[in-house]
């Protein structure tokens, strides 16, 4: 592996924005922007936790940006820029490098965000963590937040649900499938950066879905004090995620505990339904109702015919 700063200057400069300075200072500058909030998040990504070892480096790369931009989409948030904490083992090869630079290339010039920092240390094992820090922008106290959810309101997801806990499964062998969209969503997460900031006005809370459908309602239920009834015929899933919960019924509970899809859950009044149905159709994106706020501060997952399915796997939980 070349030097650290060497790795910098060939790898890394190349990505940076005007406020990253050429990665040759030992801050970034940034003027904030009138009239807005400035958003911030962080997700740290652990090779054999997050990706396994041996993944694309161009897609590890993509996915330790998507996961981030998810957080600011749900948020509302124009996203802007980035940093970038990585602790590479010493056997990294150059090949390694310049794909995972590439993967970030594309993320960025799809939806317009640069480069304007980081730290690189040396790994002591194999592991690789990444460690991407976003920046975004979105209108002075505006910024949309899990605690707005009132009573009455509609639930809402984007997409479909479960494709990418379904491309784990395909990923470890447990599953087969034909349909090469579960491994595709498991591996490159699709992130609703375009559609995220028109939900400000619309949206009364919102949290992506990264830790399961059932785990991050609960998230917005326990910010905003009170509690949520889904309709499981309703979640939407695609037919190869149908037909595999049926043959390995033993997996059917990922529907709404399985993370990883990066979609959006929101909440918003029952005034908005034609507003999302505007957005839906604009965005060419699926967006579901799929339930509704209700005051009694538990999360229920309802069947078709009425009757609350006990879920004890609510989502995916570090420790
Ligand atoms: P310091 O000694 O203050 O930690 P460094 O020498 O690590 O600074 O970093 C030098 C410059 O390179 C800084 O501008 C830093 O933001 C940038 N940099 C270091 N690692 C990365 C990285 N992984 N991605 C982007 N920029 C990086
Ligand atoms: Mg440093």
């Amino acid at each position: 592996m070349v030097g650290e700063f060497d790795l910098i200057k060939q790898y890394f400069k190349p990505l940076a924005g005007d406020e990253g300075l050429s990665l040759l200072d030992d801050a970034a500058c940034v003027s904030p922007e009138a009239g807005k909030d400035l958003i911030i998040s962080k997700d740290v990504l652990v090779s054999g936790v997050h990706f396994f070892r041996d993944d694309d480096p161009c897609d590890i790369a993509k996915k330790s940006l998507a996961v981030n931009l998810s957080d600011l989409a749900a948020k509302g948030a124009v996203p802007r820029y980035y940093v970038l904490g990585l602790s590479l083992p010493q056997t990294i090869s150059s090949d390694w490098l310049s794909s995972f630079a590439n993967g970030l290339k594309d993320m960025q010039d799809a939806c317009g965000i640069s480069l304007i920092g980081g730290d690189t240390t040396k790994s002591p094992t194999d592991t690789i963590t990444i460690s991407v820090t976003v920046f975004g922008a979105a209108k002075r106290g505006r910024m949309i937040k899990r605690s707005g959810a009132k009573v009455g309101d509609d639930i809402y997801v984007t997409g479909h649900i479960g494709l990418a806990a379904f491309g784990l499964l395909v990923r470890q062998g447990k599953v087969s499938s034909d349909d090469r969209s579960l491994l595709e969503r498991y591996l490159r997460p699709q992130v609703r950066y375009e559609l995220g900031p028109k939900l400000i006005g619309v949206a009364s809370a919102s949290a992506d879905i990264s830790d399961g459908l059932l785990a991050d309602i609960g998230h917005i239920c326990a910010a905003s004090g009170v509690g949520a009834k889904i309709s499981l015929p309703d979640i939407p899933i695609s037919e190869s995620v149908k037909a595999i919960s049926k043959s390995y019924p033993k997996y059917s509970s990922l529907l709404w505990s399985g993370g990883d899809d990066y979609e959006i859950i929101f909440t918003a009044n029952r005034t908005m339904r034609q507003a999302i149905s505007n957005l839906s159709n604009d965005f060419n994106t699926l967006i579901t109702r799929v339930g509704h706020i209700t005051s009694e501060k538990s999360v229920l997952l309802i069947q078709e015919n009425g009757d609350v399915i006990d879920t004890p796997e609510k989502g995916y939980m570090h420790f």
